[in-house]
């Protein structure tokens, strides 16, 4: 641990594990406000208890013979097939990775690398929107330093986030062979019109293939359906009240993939490693939790949202709302609070147990600048006072009181 670091112990005072308070809660005596599912959710206690045993006693290599490897395989498919059933695939098109980035990485760059090889001497081209997690827009441009041919092209998103199709349709020719559009937005949480790009790419560019980065809408919209069109699809548990470092890559059937991992030959031969039984077992138990009360979850914590949202803006003056709350997912509000440093922001809160986020950290710790609220042509003004507030299976309306009870004061307090 880094010197001056505390302990996690410290900073969570009573452990529990599950932050946040009141009616669908699960931890009697919340230390902490939580608002910041969107980065990671807390463990539901369901997937805890269905990942116990492979922590415990089934230990076996699931590729072994014996009986302890049987016993690992067969929840190691048995996970799959749930996936699958979720996912809306066949099992056998689900790739486990160890979470969200590694699938990213996985379909942007093994997509690529099996289209340049297929087609030596000719432009090989990436499309992907302004406004992708830098997951898939590091891969895309690791894709084009280091693979011969390849051609990062980004399409831009409107004021809501949304992209911009027509922008999309002039990028789309015979040399693409990649678009890569996330099916909602990690910052803001606007939803893209992802049936619309598989119909433009299927008229424009037949022969390329669609990834959409599904890890924030996973717990929020179902996925068989909203996915449909895409040959990949990655999914990550943390997000779903599952473990991190699982995840998933769905490659239909017919897709090409280099793999990125090779070695032992497993998840037929494009994800090699031994496989993180219990991480599986983890990422199917979130998915099929999430999924059984999705609708009632969707509308309980849009209303929390709208609550929070309306509540800060009646409280505080000059607070923008980023995106407008029909286009984004149910726990997803953005605001920019003027004339307010989002570091010192979150900082104050985090002093008062409100855990928020102001965006991505780069190495040293300070914010980087969103690249989302850039595309979206929001002003450095409002983008440096800009807070995500995010809410999840575990938020309550006590969660919701507590945070109108100390953003207007930690606001009017950094603007005082
Ligand atoms: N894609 C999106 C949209 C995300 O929000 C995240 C995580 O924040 C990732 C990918 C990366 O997933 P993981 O944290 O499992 O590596």
């Amino acid at each position: 641990m880094p010197d001056g670091e505390a302990t996690a112990a410290a900073l969570v005072p009573g452990a529990a594990p599950v932050p946040g308070s009141g009616p669908g809660a699960r931890s009697p005596e919340p230390p902490l406000t939580y608002l910041d599912h969107a980065a990671s959710t807390p463990m539901r206690p369901e997937v805890v208890e269905a990942m116990a045993p492979f922590a415990a006693h089934v230990f076996g290599h699931p590729s072994g013979s014996h009986r302890q490897a049987r016993a690992a395989r067969a929840a190691l498919e048995e996970a799959r097939d749930q996936v699958a059933q979720v996912l809306g695939c066949a099992p056998a098109e689900v790739v486990f990775t160890a979470g969200g980035t590694e699938a990213d990485n996985l379909a942007v760059l093994g997509a690529l690398g099996a289209a340049a090889l297929e087609r030596p001497g000719r432009p090989t081209v990436v499309v992907s929107s302004a406004v992708e997690h830098a997951a898939v827009l590091a891969s895309c441009r690791a894709a084009a330093a280091r693979l011969p041919g390849v051609e990062h092209q980004e399409v831009g998103v409107d004021s809501r986030g949304v992209l911009h199709l027509d922008q999309l349709a002039d990028a789309l020719d015979e040399d693409v062979a990649l678009v890569t559009v996330m099916l909602a937005n990690n910052e803001v949480g606007t939803v893209q019109p992802l049936s619309d790009v598989v119909a433009e790419v299927a008229r424009r560019a037949p022969g390329a293939f669609v990834h959409t980065d599904a890890v924030q809408a996973a717990p929020w919209l179902d996925l068989a359906e909203a996915a449909a069109g895409a040959a990949l699809v990655s999914v990550s548990a943390h997000k779903l009240g599952g473990p991190k470092g699982a995840g998933a890559l769905v490659v239909r059937k017919g897709t090409p993939l280099l793999p990125l991992m090779v070695g032992g030959g497993q998840e037929r031969e494009r994800r090699a490693g031994t496989h993180d039984v219990a991480g599986a077992v983890g990422l199917a138990a979130a998915l099929a939790a999430s999924a059984a009360e999705r609708e009632e979850e969707s509308v309980r914590v849009a209303a929390l949202r709208d609550r929070l949202a309306d509540g800060i803006q009646a409280a505080v003056p000059a607070v923008v709302e980023a995106a407008d709350r029909k286009d984004v997912l149910p726990g997803h509000c953005l605001l920019c609070f003027s004339g307010v440093d989002r570091e010192e922001l979150v900082l104050l809160l985090d002093q008062a147990g409100v855990c928020v986020s102001g965006g991505a950290a780069c190495a040293s710790g300070a914010l980087e600048p969103s690249h989302v609220l850039a595309a979206m042509g929001v002003p450095d003004a409002d983008a440096r006072g800009a807070i995500r507030f995010s809410l999840g299976h575990t938020s309550s309306s006590a969660d919701v009181e507590r945070a109108l009870a100390v953003v207007p004061e930690a606001v009017a307090r950094l603007r005082g």
